[in-house]
């Protein structure tokens, strides 16, 4: 457990409420966002903001570059561009025992960030520095804060205590009060650059560059779920395999197809739950059109029936919340194959989520013509849409696996 500032830390201990994150900071340097981090640099170079709120896709590294913010603010001999690493401050920063730092992220069944932890956070930024430096908080999933917890905060950083810094880090700054965003500076940033994202994955979770790469995919581009859940090589290859499998039913009636499905939803669920939140065809397609056809953001949405799912996944009978999240693991995987054989059949290879599979999505390609695999495609959309409207989900599996196409 990271030690927060003294006080509010003893306090929801006592009364189970958690002030800071379980996590500590991250002692390595954000990648693959060299302009945000250039940004960042620069903000943070003479006269830091009292706030600063860093706003990125969940899992794309505004919380890694948000750490960064922290420890460059606490270094006591920061380098060129950042914290150094090594001396007293940087050390406690990465343990995430530093004295004056406070750590606030979501908690609870609601996952939220409730009044009381902004309400002491107030009070021990008011004190002086233990370091002798500057008191800094760190809100982690800003976004997640309640309204009273929004109001709170707006007194602080109305009237900032001299030497204290509030960082905030959020997927989307949409639910932050107006008045709130207009106190801080921000750095906004995208996906990572997927070269240096995949080489972070390689390195931290010991993989090989092709397979580092095709997790990133596989994740939608974004490293941290990844990261946090220690995946291994194993659900790249699962996945490889699974995409194979879908390609070979263009060769495979279809009552034989529905007799896979069940083992098919199994693996695809595996997949699910080794932390890769299959999201293909969407942060991947390099079209920008994200996989929201209901205007939600719907891993917002789905996020928690996945995970539970992937939790209990021992257990005899699944909710209907896991029959559903496991469908449309599946529906997502297979979206991805509909969409890149698409692609392949329409000439445009270049577009496809997974450039290293071209070599047998080509001959599967090329058996249909392009508007049956783009048909296809849309079905398949529409079976997402129907499960995440209740539908019946292994019923619009099936009749998913009875339309696809057949040659
Ligand atoms: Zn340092």
């Amino acid at each position: 457990m990271a030690k927060a500032v003294s006080t509010p830390a003893k306090r929801s201990a006592a009364t189970s409420r958690p002030l800071v994150s379980a996590r500590p900071p991250a002692s390595f340097k954000t990648r693959g966002h060299d302009e945000a981090s250039a940004r960042l640099a620069t903000l943070l170079a003479d006269s830091p903001p009292h706030a600063l709120l860093i706003v990125g896709p969940r899992g794309a590294g505004a919380g890694t570059l948000a750490r960064d913010a922290v420890a460059t603010l606490l270094c006591t001999a920061p380098a060129e561009g950042g914290a150094c690493g090594a001396c007293r401050s940087c050390r406690l920063v990465a343990s995430g025992s530093h004295a004056d730092l406070a750590l606030i992220a979501p908690s609870g069944a609601a996952d939220e960030i409730g009044i009381t932890p902004i309400r002491e956070l107030e009070q021990s930024l008011a004190l002086l520095p233990v370091e002798g430096g500057r008191r800094i908080a760190l809100i982690e999933r800003a976004d997640r804060m309640s309204e009273a917890a929004q109001n709170a905060l707006l007194k602080t950083l109305e009237e900032p205590p001299p030497r204290t810094h509030i960082i905030l880090s959020a997927a989307e700054d949409s639910s932050l009060m107006p008045t709130i965003r207009s106190r801080c500076a921000s750095v906004r940033l995208g996906l990572p650059e997927s070269a240096a994202a995949s080489e972070l994955l390689a390195t931290q979770l010991g993989l090989d560059a092709a397979t580092a790469m095709r997790l990133l995919r596989m994740a939608g581009g974004r490293p941290g779920p990844l990261l946090e859940a220690g995946v291994t090589g194993d659900a790249a290859r699962a996945h490889a395999q699974l995409r194979r499998q879908l390609l070979d039913f263009v060769g495979v009636a279809p009552h034989a197809r529905l007799r896979q499905i069940p083992t098919l939803i199994g693996d695809a669920s595996a997949i699910l739950a080794a932390g890769v939140d299959t999201q293909e065809g969407d942060a991947t397609s390099g079209e920008g059109e994200p996989d929201t056809q209901d205007g939600e953001p719907d891993d917002t949405a789905e996020v928690e029936p996945k995970k539970k799912a992937a939790a209990t996944r021992s257990s005899a009978k699944p909710t209907p919340a896991e029959r559903r999240a496991a469908a449309a693991a599946l529906l997502r995987l297979w979206r991805g194959v509909a969409r890149d054989l698409a692609l392949v059949a329409a000439g445009a290879t270049e577009s496809i989520g997974f450039p290293e599979d071209l070599h047998e999505l080509t001959p599967v390609a090329a058996r249909c013509e392009a508007t049956v695999w783009r048909d296809a495609l849309i079905s398949i959309d529409r079976a997402l849409t129907a499960v995440r409207r209740n539908g019946n989900p292994e019923l619009l599996l099936d009749a998913i696996a009875l339309r696809w196409p057949r040659a």
